[in-house]
């Protein structure tokens, strides 16, 4: 019986690459930036800001595509990278 020492491999990649970590940074700020867009949303509502629950609203809409596209751009780089 022998002991068999596992080689690290070093070249072996561990987690997504540099270009994929910036995707998913970018759709993670959008995700973030929705949630406090929602949350002053729902605190305009709370506080009878109508003009401003309706300006909010269309930020929303806004950043909502603009999360739709990072998160489209993320898995088009995972397919086409194969990250
Ligand atoms: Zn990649």
């Amino acid at each position: 019986m022998s002991a068999r020492a596992s080689a690290n491999g070093s070249t072996e990649r561990l987690g997504p690459c540099l270009k994929q970590q910036e995707l998913i940074l970018e759709a993670q700020s959008c995700l973030v930036q929705l949630s406090e867009l929602m949350r002053a949303a729902a605190a305009a509502l709370e506080n009878r800001h109508e003009n401003l629950a309706h300006e909010i609203d269309l930020q929303i809409e806004l950043k909502f595509g603009e999360k739709e596209r990072a998160m489209g751009k993320l898995q088009q780089h995972r397919e086409e990278h194969g990250c």
